[in-house]
């Protein structure tokens, strides 16, 4: 079975730096596809309140019979759930859904500016952190335009879960990340299937490889230290994006990846901004 990577994160604990996503996990099959990722060898799974799979997640975290401290379970609080009392019910809400006493992590899903500010909902993480509720806290969505605020209240973050794939590198946000020692988890790290990153570059390194363009993507993100959870309902899929931790690209096929950057332009989801 493929050896995972861990990385150390700025509060000193370990994460698994391949891990498997649940959104868009039909909730009524969701047991099924999280027992067929950990079959693949998968210990980290990225829900969300959002996503309505949480139970899904729990019951296969229960049948799996993997002990608990092997795994890395992290949620999401919801926009709608802002303040202290309403982030105090919200992560009690997903730890009964997912039929654990704490997660691994637990991050705030989108700054959503048109809600207002963050900050006290951020402190609550933080209290939760410290009554053992979770284990890291972290923020997604928190480009360089908002992360200042959150890292203003002195508690910093573990990480920031972004939109980052070839295209949209989000330079200005992992350099500000990068000084406070906050791990980058890509999200849609394989563009969503919105962007056809199987020929030109991509596929030129995975053909001189023999691998596919997703595990040059998937090697592309670990080479740069970030944490990834591709998701895929099929096994083969699993299979091959977790086999990703063992391709090794050279310094310029890197450099050839890093240059496909568009800025801003390269989006493919939803700006921050927009998101309340
Ligand atoms: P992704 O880039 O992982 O793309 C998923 C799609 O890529 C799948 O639907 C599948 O069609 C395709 N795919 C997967 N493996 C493939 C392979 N080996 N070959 C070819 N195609 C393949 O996008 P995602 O699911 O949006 O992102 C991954 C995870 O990130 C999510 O499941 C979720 O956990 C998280 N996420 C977080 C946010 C957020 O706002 N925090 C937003 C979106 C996603």
């Amino acid at each position: 079975m493929t050896t995972i990577p861990t990385l150390q994160l700025n509060d000193g604990r370990s994460i698994p730096q391949l891990g498997f996503g649940v959104f868009k996990v039909d909730p009524a099959e969701t047991e099924r596809i999280v027992t067929e990722a950990f079959e693949a060898g998968y210990r980290h799974i990225d829900t969300a309140a959002i996503y309505g799979n949480e139970e899904g997640v729990g019951r296969a975290i229960a049948a799996s019979g993997i002990p608990r401290d092997e795994l890395f379970i992290t949620t999401k609080i919801w926009n709608d759930r802002r303040g202290a009392a309403e982030a105090r019910a919200a992560m009690g809400e997903s730890l009964e859904k997912l039929g654990l006493d704490h997660v691994d992590l637990y991050l705030i899903h989108w700054p959503t500016p048109a809600n207002g500010s963050p900050v006290e909902t951020w402190e609550t993480l933080a209290e939760l952190r410290s009554e053992g509720l979770t284990t890291s806290i972290g923020v997604s969505n928190f480009d360089e335009r908002y992360l200042p605020e959150i890292l203003e209240t002195g508690i910093v973050p573990a990480v920031n879960q972004i939109e980052l794939h070839p295209q949209f590198q989000q330079r200005a946000a992992t350099e500000l990340a990068a000084q406070h020692s906050i791990a980058i988890e890509a999200w849609g790290p394989l563009g969503q299937g919105k962007v056809d990153y199987s020929s030109g570059v991509i596929g030129e390194i995975a053909e001189r490889l023999g691998v596919s363009w997703a595990q040059v993507t998937l090697a592309w993100h670990l080479a740069a230290g970030r944490i990834v959870f591709p998701k895929s309902n099929r096994r083969e899929r699993m299979d091959e994006n977790l086999a990703a931790a063992q391709v090794e690209l050279t310094a310029d096929d890197i450099a050839a990846i890093d240059a496909l950057d568009q800025g801003a332009a390269g989006r493919v989801s939803a700006d921050p901004a927009e998101v309340s």
